[in-house]
């Protein structure tokens, strides 16, 4: 290639970005290109990070210091009394989606994220590639990054076949304003990273970024993410019903979730939960759900067209690593380019073969980590041994063995292995 070869990267969310950035970096013209017609700062959730992250994002220039996450130190289960019954030391860095986002969109120019550009399909040939969008745009490139998420456009183009793996579970989610938390609460359980263990359920609480991304005590937020078995055909139903009756798929958009729903998962609540943990979550406003599904593509590269982070491979997020595995997919494609030059396919050719494995290896991790609370699907009487019962020390120990082979995993990535 003698011009200064362009990726159209479709999804401007997390991984779009990651791409874009380091596509630049090696000096590729790379443009994005987002449906939604308004950037994605809104969105709120906390992000756990693996080390691996921060040595991405500085190859990009951006600094992952203090103010992009919360050093998490002690791990505590606390029963349904909201007694204390395991503690111990941990190591997180506890970020937030946005915080990340806001830092990635900055790198890029103004003019390389366009949003309101729904993708619709791609058109190959020996020479490029072009992207269609809804309107009737055409826009041409040397490479189009599937970067659209679970539900990519680009994936159901290639591997229609291919669809997400509901894993049996909903993850209800909260983000409360430190200040808005009582005192008492505030210094029992604010800093620390919370376990509690309804029967066939998981729920965690931590601190992430506030705000505006504040980092400094008193301006934080507590995000909760509380794992319950939902079935397919009446639970979800339900929780995606809104007033009107309108069933919204499995997204129905958090304000439209029936204040009913709201009242119950919060009764809910007060009745499983540690009272401290309850008493944070009640506090939300807007809790709101989301579906838990994984996903494994048989092949991430079709001639000019790659995939990448959730477009890819979705792990359950019990490995908290969907962010730092978008990161080092991008970083894996664009070295392979890179080390490639002028031959593209060469290229495509070893981003696929490192990431196929390093993906599937994730997912096979999340499934092992969720596979209790899968198991909640099956009649009782055909559940065994802790698909029954689960005890804090087992759910710590193996927590804590999966989450140094997810490490490990990630290591020997960044590693080049
Ligand atoms: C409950 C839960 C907890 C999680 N916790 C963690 C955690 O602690 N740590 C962690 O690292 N990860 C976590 N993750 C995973 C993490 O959020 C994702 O892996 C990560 O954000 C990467 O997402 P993505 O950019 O690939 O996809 P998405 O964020 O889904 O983005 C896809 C983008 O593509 C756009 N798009 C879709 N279709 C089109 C189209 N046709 N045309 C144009 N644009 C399109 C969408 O609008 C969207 O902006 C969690 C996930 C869940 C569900």
């Amino acid at each position: 290639m003698q011009h200064r070869p362009r990726a159209l990267v479709i999804g401007g969310s997390i991984s779009g970005l990651l791409a874009a950035n380091l596509l630049r970096h090696i000096g590729w013209d790379a443009i994005v290109f987002e449906r939604n017609a308004v950037n994605l700062i809104g969105r709120g959730a906390g992000i756990s990070t693996q080390i691996q992250l921060r040595d991405i994002m500085r190859r990009i220039d951006i600094p992952f210091d203090d103010s992009m996450g919360i050093p998490v130190e002690t791990l505590i289960c606390l029963d349904r009394n909201g007694k204390t019954v395991l503690k111990e030391p941990t190591l997180r860095i506890m970020s937030a989606w946005a915080r990340l986002y806001g830092a990635l969109l900055d790198r890029l120019p103004a003019e390389k994220y366009c949003l309101g550009m729904q993708f619709v399909r791609a058109e190959q040939t020996p020479h490029g590639v072009t992207a269609v969008f809804s309107d009737g745009t055409r826009v041409k490139g040397d490479l189009l990054v599937g970067a659209d998420g679970l539900r990519s456009t680009v994936r159901g183009q290639l591997l229609p076949q291919l669809q997400p793996n509901y894993a049996g579970y909903v993850a209800w989610r909260a983000m409360i304003e430190e200040s808005s938390i009582p005192r008492n609460i505030r210094e029992e359980v604010f800093d620390l990273y919370t376990f509690c263990l309804p029967e066939g359920e998981l729920f965690l609480g931590y601190p992430v970024p506030g705000r505006n991304n504040e980092t400094k005590i008193g301006r934080r937020s507590y995000n909760i993410v509380w794992y319950r078995p939902t079935d397919l055909a009446h639970g979800m139903i339900d929780l995606c019903t809104d007033a009107s009756g309108r069933c919204h798929g499995m997204a129905i958009p958090p304000p439209l979730i029936r204040p009913e729903v709201v009242a119950n998962i919060k009764s809910t609540a007060r009745a499983l939960i540690a009272p401290q943990a309850a008493e944070i979550f009640t506090s939300c406003e807007q809790p709101f759900f989301q579906p838990i599904f994984d996903l494994e593509s048989p092949q991430i590269v079709f001639g000019r067209v790659a995939l990448l982070g959730d477009a890819a491979f979705v792990a359950r997020p019990h490995v908290g690593a969907g962010v730092t595995k978008a990161a080092l997919d991008a970083q894996s494609l664009a070295d392979a380019l890179r080390a490639s030059g002028d031959n593209l396919d060469a290229g495509l050719a070893r981003y696929q073969h490192e990431q196929l494995s390093f993906g599937q290896g994730l997912v096979a991790l999340g499934r092992e980590e969720g596979a209790y609370l899968s198991a909640q699907a099956k009649p009782r009487e055909q559940r065994i041994g802790e698909e029954l019962h689960r005890d804090f020390d087992s759910l710590v120990h193996t927590h804590n063995a999966r989450t140094e082979k997810i490490q490990r995993l990630v290591a020997a990535r960044m590693a080049g292995v």
